[in-house]
């Protein structure tokens, strides 16, 4: 990360400035907790920066990944590797820094022994419906459960029993004993461990009681010596109880919690949960699909990190919930890749032009810039030849005002060619266009105007029958046609028009050889990039990573 400008400053990085100003920290820990039960998705990504990004700002600063795997039913390896790898892809290095939560069971469980026997923890027989009723509602206060004054004694056979597995799921828990008449409903004497029958998927069959995540994360901050808890907003009520369990546990630090606002973007949803449903339930082609918003999802799309960082960089940090524009991510992938993308030409839906004025065997060289800012990549040859392809977006029978490439008689110019003229268009009884019949103008080399000076217009991206390639080319639209699609209806929103596969598009032949997530500016129609799964050797199959312009924003407006 070190060629990006210094992050700005926000309201969080202030706090900490202040924390080391006044010798609270002589420097930083921070840390990513995610939860192990899904991908990661843009908005982890903006957690991911802001808590690696801290670590860059002072000396000695630390950034820890910890998995908060306190739940065995919903979590897997296969999240546990991908959650790394896309972290490290993000250019987050937690260095040796990798923690699980499930690594502190042992200690967790002494701190649950040391409340018990505080009297401040109770091994509770009410079983969900019963416990609900007790909780009371935001208006109402709730009520103590009849086991609340249970004897240490008791307590601390009880628990050791939970412990031992002899109770069933749901027949006992164990419940911290904060306060049944809260505003706060986190504190209303909430579970803290729970029985389940379930292995872990990293320690398997150790445990039969499993702390919940609200007593297992800020135990594990506070174990790690975590200075500055950052979190989202939805964490703000859970503070009290975090503080709670902090003050009340054998616990080595003290961090402090600040919550941001969470990203949300328009047209997508960044929940796990939600996109977990759309991968079981196959709306799409699983978790790294590159319409998803998941990280592995825009990275197979050919986002780059950098373009993500930059992002987040933008956007800032505040406590004020809001959605942003797709656009302005979009924006950033336009920028970073307009820099690394080399050059090339391609055909989409191609339309046959045979030019009349050629011989059948004849050909002219010419050349294109492999990136127009790096003269030392040098250029790429192209060949013009008696055949060549133009997209069909280009030509139109009879061109509306305004339309300023090629019809019947008209002119265009070919992008690092000449000027054709197309006299013919072959159609079929249909009144299918199957070939133009054009000439070229020879003068028009290198830019130059046809004879008479005449201005030409137009310019159109072509490739010749000698240097063309067929390719498989996916377009990719936004995946839900509404702006904000998180209602628990979400799947009625889908677009199903947000795929669409070109199989034998033509590109150049030269671009064959192009490995998984190289990246190409296809002139005049987008940055694409080489998809790691699709593609075999010799075959890549190109994904849109992104239009060159924001159409969206224009058409929507
Ligand atoms: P989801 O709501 O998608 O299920 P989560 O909050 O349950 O996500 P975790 O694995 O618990 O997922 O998240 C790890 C960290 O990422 C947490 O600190 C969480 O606050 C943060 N995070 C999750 N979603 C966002 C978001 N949209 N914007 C910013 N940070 C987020
Ligand atoms: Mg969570």
């Amino acid at each position: 990360m070190s060629n990006e400008a210094r992050p700005a400053s926000n309201f969080i990085r202030n706090i900490i400035s202040e924390d080391l100003k006044n010798g609270k920290h002589k420097t930083t820990i921070t840390r990513f907790p995610p939860e192990p039960n899904g991908y990661l998705h843009i908005g982890h990504a903006k957690s991911i920066c802001l808590n690696h990004g801290i670590s860059l700002d002072n000396p000695g600063a630390k950034f820890h990944l910890r998995f908060d795997d306190t739940n065995p039913e919903k979590e897997e390896v296969e999240y546990i590797d991908s959650i790394k790898e896309d972290v490290a892809w993000l250019g987050a290095d937690w260095g040796d820094d990798l923690y699980h939560s499930s690594d502190y069971f042992d200690f967790i469980y002494d701190c649950a022994i040391h409340l018990i026997k505080d009297g401040k923890a109770f091994v509770c027989d009410l079983n969900a419906e019963e416990t609900r009723e007790y909780r009371g509602t935001l208006k109402a206060p709730g009520k103590d459960s009849p086991y609340r004054n249970r004897s240490v004694e008791d307590n601390i056979d009880l628990f050791e029993k939970m412990k031992n597995g002899e109770f069933k799921e749901g027949e006992k828990c164990l419940r911290a004993k904060i306060d049944m008449s809260s505003s706060n409903i986190n504190m209303r004497d909430p579970v803290i461990y729970r029985i389940r029958f379930s292995s872990h998927p990293r320690i398997g069959e150790k445990w039969c009681i499993y702390p919940i995540y609200d007593f297992t994360h800020p135990l594990s901050d506070a174990l790690e010596h975590i200075t500055h808890s950052i979190c989202t907003l939805e964490f703000e009520d859970h503070r009290p109880l975090y503080n709670w369990f902090i003050e009340n546990c054998p616990v080595p630090s003290t961090p402090r919690q600040i919550e941001f606002a969470r990203l949300n973007i328009d047209y997508t949803i960044l929940s796990k949960r939600k996109l977990l449903q759309l991968v079981t339930e196959n709306h799409v082609e699983g978790w790294d699909d590159p319409r998803m918003p998941t990280i592995s999802g825009v990275r197979r799309r050919g986002y780059t990190p950098k373009s993500i960082r930059t992002f987040m960089e933008r956007i800032g940090v505040t406590k004020k919930d809001t959605c942003i524009d797709m656009s302005n991510l979009e924006s950033c992938v336009r920028d970073d890749l307009n820099e690394i993308s080399l050059r090339s030409m391609a055909v989409l839906k191609p339309i046959k032009v045979i030019i009349e004025n050629m011989e059948a065997e004849e050909t002219i060289d010419l050349d294109c810039p492999i990136h127009p800012q790096k003269p030392e990549l040098g250029r790429r040859s192209i060949v013009f030849s008696k055949t060549i392809y133009i997209d069909s977006d280009d030509f139109m029978l009879n061109p509306e005002p305004g339309f300023h490439r090629l019809g019947p008689g008209r002119e265009v110019r070919l992008r690092y060619g000449f000027v054709i003229q197309c006299k013919n268009v072959v159609t079929d009884d249909n009144g299918n266009i199957i070939e133009l019949h054009c000439h070229y103008l020879s003068e028009t080399r290198g830019g130059k105007r046809p004879e008479d000076g005449r201005k030409v217009k137009g310019i159109i991206h072509w490739v010749s029958e000698d240097d063309k390639a067929s390719a498989e080319i996916r377009i990719y639209d936004r995946l839900f046609k509404i702006e904000n699609p998180n209602s628990d209806n979400f799947l009625e929103h889908i677009n199903k028009d947000s795929l669409e596969i070109i199989e034998t598009a033509f590109v150049h032949k030269d671009i064959l050889g192009a490995k998984a997530f190289d990246h190409f500016q296809f002139e005049r129609i987008g940055f694409f990039s080489v998809d790691p799964i699709l593609s075999s050797d010799g075959a890549p199959v190109f994904n849109r990573t992104v239009t060159l312009r924001d159409a969206w924003t224009k058409s929507k407006k």
